[in-house]
């Protein structure tokens, strides 16, 4: 078990051209933008959990980022089940 970096979508502002996450994540293609529903989202094993992404967010007064424990060995988020589910979506959408 370790912890990830998951996007709340209510609460970010992708939308707006906010890509702090994005820019400041120091590993590649780890945070991306969802096109579809211009929110970032989180490549969960890509992320390392350094935190940067919280940080950033929270400096611009955004904090849409939290971190969570994810299953080593399923992958699987520990969030609340409507989280959960969205992040499971955000999985299937990086295909
Ligand atoms: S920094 Fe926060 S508000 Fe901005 S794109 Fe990333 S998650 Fe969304
Ligand atoms: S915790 Fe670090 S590695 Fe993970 S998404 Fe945020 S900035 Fe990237």
């Amino acid at each position: 078990m370790y912890n990830v970096a998951f996007v709340e979508d209510e609460k970010c502002v992708a939308q707006k051209g906010c890509r702090l996450c994005i820019m400041f994540c120091p590993e590649a293609d780890c945070i991306r933008l969802d096109t579809r529903k211009m929110k970032a989202f989180v490549v969960v094993d890509r992320c390392k959990g350094c935190e940067l992404c919280v940080v950033v967010c929270n400096a611009a007064k955004h904090q849409a980022i939290l971190m969570a424990p994810v299953n080593g060995a399923t992958g699987e988020i520990m969030l609340d089940k409507q989280k959960a589910e969205a992040a499971a979506l955000g999985q299937a959408y990086q295909g």
